[in-house]
């Protein structure tokens, strides 16, 4: 029996970047104990009175089929957030609640480009946004970013891959190399979209995870509100990962579209955890800040830690709960460093090459363990990239 093209073609073949990940869980699975800096989860659960609220409202009867589009609620809620942070009015109309950013970024893609399309994504890049592009038989089109620019991207660059192109996909701050586009960067990307009539898909998962600067929302600027959705997500916010709720926000006329796909596919988000992320939205800035502060702390020990040495320099990182770690110097491939390092001395990183070419010969470095023993396995890292460069 035939296996439709689009589900067997979803990986695009080769590798999917996760060979480092796989063998450290293979070796801690035969007990050898490996320190993880891997994965994009935080090393805390999610918070019990957030729970406490979700078990409240399944006792109350919130178990039910729930609203499709969200609840009330909760898309008041999302809503109004919007507004607050971004200034741009937004109602109920423009959300449209999803299980998670990943169903988000699948849904924008089905809303904006038919079969065939051209998307584009910038390199870097997440490791499901290919996958997610021809999910929706679209063809992903990716535009690399420079380690020279700290992977700010050029509009000239996306410019030039934009003839003919339907969509771009950006995702800022960004996941893997942490950097949160610049006003300017913003400005750049939104005037090529106007331009190329493009649709814009912003990815802004990682919006409460700034270090330094302002997270800039593409929907906030002149004439963007028309053409741009924007990826949301309780996940990293909120520390609700598994509790797999997320949103699209954007015009009314795409989130109705959005609302029928919800419902010929996943037929809305429990009750009960649109409650509880209600209530944990509801708590505002304090426990969003008290969630990144782990991050926040963790990075400016590697900040000291990566200044007292010279083998491993440290990509501006402004965002996110992830470093982007230059190992150049040494003259390995990331994933060659990452494999030895593992080998070595037991300590799992993500080779820049997962995340696409543009990030090669660096590693990504979740920031997601206890300080202290963050702090050690840096400056192992560090003490081991010494012993490689000439
Ligand atoms: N976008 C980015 C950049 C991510 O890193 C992730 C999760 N790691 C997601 C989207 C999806 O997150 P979720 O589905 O848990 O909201």
């Amino acid at each position: 029996m035939h296996i439709s093209n689009r589900i067997t073609g979803l990986l695009g073949g080769g590798s999917d970047g996760w060979e480092i990940f796989n063998r450290a869980r293979h070796m801690i699975g035969n007990g050898v104990p490996v320190t993880e800096l891997t994965i994009g989860e935080h090393d805390i659960r999610t918070a019990a009175p957030i729970l406490q609220d979700m078990y409240k409202s399944a006792m109350a009867g919130h178990t039910g089929y729930a609203s499709v589009p969200g609840t009330d609620t909760l898309r008041d809620t999302v809503a109004q957030r919007v507004s607050a942070r971004t200034g741009v009015p937004t109602t109920r109309d423009n959300v449209v609640i999803t299980p998670g950013g990943q169903s988000a970024l699948f849904a924008s893609h089905m809303a904006v480009c038919d079969p065939g399309d051209t998307a584009l994504y910038l390199d870097p890049f997440y490791a499901t946004y290919p996958g997610t592009l021809r999910g929706v038989s679209a063809v992903p089109k990716c535009i690399q970013t420079r380690a020279a620019d700290a992977f700010q991207p050029r509009a000239a660059d996306i410019a030039a891959a934009a003839q003919g192109a339907k969509s771009l996909l950006i995702n800022s701050p960004n996941n893997p190399t942490g950097v949160v586009y610049s006003r300017a960067t913003m400005e750049g990307i939104a005037q090529v979209c106007i331009k190329n009539n493009l649709w814009l898909i912003s990815d802004e998962v990682y919006d409460t995870q700034i270090w330094e600067g302002d997270h800039i929302s593409p929907r906030a600027l002149p004439d963007m509100a028309a053409r741009t959705l924007v990826v949301g997500s309780m996940s990293k916010s909120h520390a609700m990962t598994g509790s797999r709720c997320g949103w699209v926000v954007g015009p009314e006329a795409v989130i109705e579209h959005i609302i029928n796909l919800s419902t010929h596919t996943t037929y809305g988000v429990p009750g009960f955890i649109q409650d509880a992320a209600c209530f944990a939205l509801d708590q505002g800035a304090p426990l969003e800040e008290e969630i990144a502060a782990p991050f926040r702390r963790r990075r400016a020990l590697a900040q000291k830690v990566l200044a007292e040495q010279n083998a491993v320099a440290l990509v501006p990182s402004h965002g996110a709960m992830y470093l982007m770690l230059d190992v150049r110097s040494t003259g390995l491939s990331g994933e060659a460093f990452a494999n030895a390092l593992l080998d070595q001395h037991h300590i799992a990183v993500m080779p820049g090459e997962s995340f696409g070419q543009a990030a090669a010969g660096h590693l990504r470095v979740a920031m997601t363990i206890e300080d202290s023993a963050f702090e050690a396995a840096l400056r192992t890292l560090c003490t081991f990239a010494e012993t490689k460069v000439a």
